[in-house]
């Protein structure tokens, strides 16, 4: 039996931040997808995980109806904005096989992030 979990606080993910929600499609493959265009609202919340383990922040989704919930598992990734080098435009992220690049969709410049999986988003180059 798992003791419910009580939200502490909830505060704003900062403007440079983009939530990604991974979605997995009918043949298998995973996408991470923006799903802010469609209304989605996002959240960090401070969970109260009563002593079982210290606390937790998670992604507290809104849908675009306003019900909302914390996402525990992990199938929202809260990554940074970049803008690209050339245009100044935001970049558009996505994840392949867990290495995440950001692609400028005026000029086809990419970016690579390595290792999301282990939350390593720091090392940022240009591949191209
Ligand atoms: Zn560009």
């Amino acid at each position: 039996m798992s003791i419910p979990k009580t939200i502490k606080q909830i505060m704003p993910i900062p403007d440079d931040y983009i939530i990604l929600t991974k979605v997995v499609d009918e043949v298998g493959n995973t996408h991470m997808l923006n799903f802010s265009p469609m209304g989605y609202r996002y959240m960090y919340a401070l969970v109260d995980c009563h002593g079982d383990r210290s606390d937790e922040v998670d992604v507290y989704v809104i849908r675009p109806d306003g019900s909302g919930y914390v996402d525990d598992s992990g199938i929202t990734l809260v990554v940074p904005k970049y803008k690209c080098p050339h245009c100044g435009i935001f970049m558009k992220p996505q994840v392949d096989d867990g290495d995440m690049n950001y692609v400028c969709t005026s000029c086809n410049e990419m970016q690579r992030v390595k290792d999301v999986r282990t939350g390593g988003v720091a090392n940022v180059y240009q591949s191209v």
